[in-house]
C-alpha cells in the first residue's frame, strides 16, 4: 500500500464516520427509513465520495442488509433496535463502519447497545499487527458473554481492498480456533454483533441490495455506475427506467444477486458496532473514529 492508497482509504473513512453520524442524528420516531437513506448517501457525495454500499437499516432481530426501496413507506417507531452501517469509497477504496441505536432513546437496550460497542473498543485495544484473528474474536466474545448476550458466530469483520468490501480474510466474532495472522499492510474492518438469541444468523428475504455476479459478460450500465461494490435498487431506479424489472432480468440471467436479509428468530434482538482500522507496520489506526 502506499502513501496515495492509504489517503484515499482515510478520506473514505472520514466522510463514512460523517454518514453514520448524520443517518444516526435523522433517526426518530415517524422518520421514513427512505428519506434517512438518500440523505445519508447525498451527504457522502455532496463529500466528494461515493458511498461503499446502500446504507443498511437493520432493525431488531435483522442483523444486516435491508435497505430501503423506490417507494418504501417504511416508518421508524418507537423501542425498535436499529443498526446503522454504511460506508464511502473514493476511487474504489472502501470505508465501512456501523452503529445501533434505540428509536426514541427509551433506554431498553442500552446493555446490549454497550456490549457490541465495548466488544469493538475492546477488540481494537488488543489489536495487534501480529495477531492470529482467533484471537480478535476472543476478545469479543468475552466482552459479549460478559453482558450476558451471545456473539454472532456466523457474521464477523473482514479484509477490505480497492472495489472489494469483503476481501482476503474474516475477522470471527469469538475464537474459532484460527491461527490466520492480519496482513502486515492490510486495512480491515472488525464487527461484533451482540445478540439476545443464539447467535447464529440465517438468511431472509431479499433487502433490495444487489451485486455484479456475472463472470463472463458485466452489464454495463451497473459497471459504469456501481462497478463490484454493492448497489441499491433506489439508485439504479435513477439512471435506469423501471429498475425493479431490470433487475428482475439480470436476477433471471444470474448477472446480480440480492443480497438476502441476515436475521434471527423473531423476539430476538441484536446490536452492532463496526470501525475500519489501518494496519501497517507496528501501526495499527482506527479509520472511522
Ligand atoms: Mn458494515
Ligand atoms: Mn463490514
Amino acid at each position: 500500500m502506499d502513501i496515495s492508497e492509504i489517503r484515499k482509504f482515510e478520506e473514505a473513512a472520514k466522510i463514512g464516520k460523517k454518514a453514520l453520524e448524520l443517518a444516526l442524528s435523522l433517526i426518530e420516531p415517524g422518520a421514513y427509513f427512505y428519506d434517512v437513506a438518500e440523505k445519508t448517501e447525498a451527504l457522502i457525495l455532496e463529500n466528494g465520495g461515493k458511498p461503499a454500499f446502500p446504507l443498511n437499516l437493520s432493525v431488531d432481530s435483522d442483523a444486516a442488509h435491508y435497505t430501503p426501496y423506490t417507494g418504501d413507506k417504511t416508518k421508524f417507531a418507537t423501542g425498535q433496535l436499529v443498526k446503522v452501517d454504511i460506508g464511502a469509497q473514493i476511487d474504489g477504496y472502501p470505508s465501512d463502519n456501523a452503529a445501533t441505536i434505540e428509536v426514541g432513546n427509551t433506554g431498553k437496550h442500552s446493555d446490549l447497545i454497550d456490549a457490541s460497542r465495548n466488544a469493538l473498543n475492546n477488540a481494537i485495544r488488543n489489536l495487534r499487527p501480529t495477531m492470529k484473528v482467533g484471537q480478535i474474536g476472543a476478545h469479543i466474545s468475552k466482552t459479549i458473554t460478559s453482558y450476558g448476550f451471545k456473539p454472532i458466530r456466523n457474521l464477523g469483520g473482514h479484509g477490505i481492498s480497492r472495489y472489494d468490501l469483503h476481501s482476503r480474510i474474516f475477522i470471527p466474532n469469538y475464537d474459532d480456533g484460527n491461527g490466520r495472522t492480519l496482513e502486515k499492510d492490510s486495512v480491515i474492518a472488525i464487527e461484533p454483533f451482540a445478540s439476545t438469541g443464539t447467535g447464529m444468523i440465517h438468511n431472509g428475504p431479499g433487502g433490495n441490495i444487489y451485486i455484479l455476479s456475472g463472470t463472463t459478460k458485466r452489464d454495463e450500465v451497473i459497471m459504469k455506475n456501481f462497478s463490484t461494490l454493492p448497489f441499491a435498487e433506489r439508485w439504479l431506479s435513477k439512471v435506469e427506467n423501471n429498475g425493479q424489472e431490470y433487475l428482475k432480468q439480470m436476477m433471471k440471467k444470474k448477472e446480480v444477486s440480492q443480497f438476502p436479509i441476515l436475521r434471527e428468530h423473531r423476539g430476538v434482538f441484536i446490536s452492532q458496532a463496526e470501525h475500519t482500522i489501518l494496519v501497517r507496520g507496528d501501526e495499527i489506526r482506527v479509520l472511522t473514529s
